[in-house]
């Protein structure tokens, strides 16, 4: 198993402690398992159940060897909001609360298979709680990187899951130029935008969706996008699924951003193939305020070839949407709720017959 660089292809191993290529491109994995519906555990009800099709090298990995906090295999409940009919899948029900812990959990048992034993991040946010958790539970010390500004709920579980704040002081970039210092001094770098293996295991959503859809893809998705990772671990689901001949086409995706911090939308008006830096103002939904993602010529492309689109929207109306939602009994941080509100833009895109997800990504009792 290796890792590639996308944008030279240069290859390197895969349990090296370098977080990028030396050319400046994120890496991804030379080859991933394919999806295999025979090889499904059909006995275990959590993303593990699609074992077989993840590239966890840790090799005792047989049941019960796998850290695991039962992440996955989260409900999809219908509802209808703005006249739209949708199938929400509830990530916010994920051991720490977010959809971040499918990614963690593969790279933290990836990560007891290279040996690591301790691991730097940057996020003040849910993907900080979710790594704080799972490396707890496997006993790799952690140090997450915020910014010394930041002080919210989701610090205060970082902190005790019992892994270690440093608050750096200036803008959220000194947090993660820290960080990328402390990773050259020998600390592996579990960055949950960079690190291709939260990539595989963000995939798991796709074949979950497809399996409680009884092996059909839905006509679209639409989900909040800052690093876009959601979204291009369900792209690559999805088309390990349509190269499985399980699904008969790919859905729709449709990614949505805070009209404050919006750099996929500026560059998709514009047609451009990759997203420019932009200067990010303050948006209620703080897990997408993203500059610049860094894998954007992956997500615009990803778009583009659905036939999905990139769409903005204001915090009064992601507010407005996080409210609606919940008088159908469904709590989501702001975040999540963009993609709510994204669905008045799409009425008259997205017909009444047509199957829509909505994953729910992260709980409202996190705000
Ligand atoms: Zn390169």
């Amino acid at each position: 198993m290796h890792l590639r660089c996308s944008s030279c292809r240069r290859t390197y191993p895969y349990d090296t402690y370098r977080w990028r290529c030396d050319c400046g491109g994120v890496f991804e994995l030379e080859s991933t398992p394919g999806f295999a519906k025979d090889e499904i555990e059909t006995g275990d009800f959590s993303l593990w159940r699609y074992r077989a099709m993840l590239p966890v090298k840790y090799e005792d990995a047989t049941s019960g060897d796998v850290i695991s906090l039962g992440e996955g295999f989260t409900p999809l409940v219908e509802t209808h909001v703005y006249g739209t009919k949708i199938h929400c899948k509830l990530e916010f029900l994920a051991p720490t609360g977010s959809f971040k812990d499918r990614g963690t959990a593969v790279l933290v048992n990836t990560l007891r298979g290279m040996g690591v034993r301790r691991v730097v991040e940057d996020s003040s946010g849910n993907a900080g709680a979710s790594l704080a958790a799972y490396v707890a539970r496997s006993g790799i010390e952690a140090e997450i990187y915020v910014p010394a500004y930041a002080s919210s709920s989701k610090l205060e579980q970082i902190a005790v899951y019992g892994a270690r704040l440093v608050k750096v002081e200036g803008p959220r970039e000194r947090a993660a130029k820290a960080v990328q210092e402390a990773a050259a001094r020998g600390a592996y770098y579990a960055s949950h935008y960079y690190n291709p293996f939260t990539l595989e295991g963000l995939k798991t959503i796709a074949y979950e969706i497809a399996e409680q859809l009884g092996w059909h893809a839905p006509n679209n998705l639409v989900l909040p996008v800052g690093h876009g990772t959601l979204l291009l671990g369900a792209y690559h689901g999805f088309n390990n699924l349509l190269a499985a001949g399980l699904i008969e086409r790919l859905p729709r995706l449709f990614a949505v951003q805070a009209e404050t911090c919006a750099p996929l939308y500026e560059a998709y008006k514009r047609r451009l193939d990759d997203a420019f830096p932009i200067e990010k103002n303050e948006t209620v939904a703080e897990g997408i305020t993203i500059a610049q993602p860094v894998r954007g010529r992956q997500i615009l492309a990803a778009v583009r070839e659905t036939g999905g689109a990139v769409l903005a929207v204001s915090d009064e109306e992601t507010l407005r949407a996080r409210d609606e939602l919940a008088r159908r009994g469904l709590y989501v941080e702001p975040t999540s709720a963009v993609a709510i509100a994204a669905l008045l833009q799409l009425r008259g895109i997205i017909g009444p017959e047509e199957l829509t997800v909505v994953p729910l990504t992260g709980s409202g009792l996190k705000s």
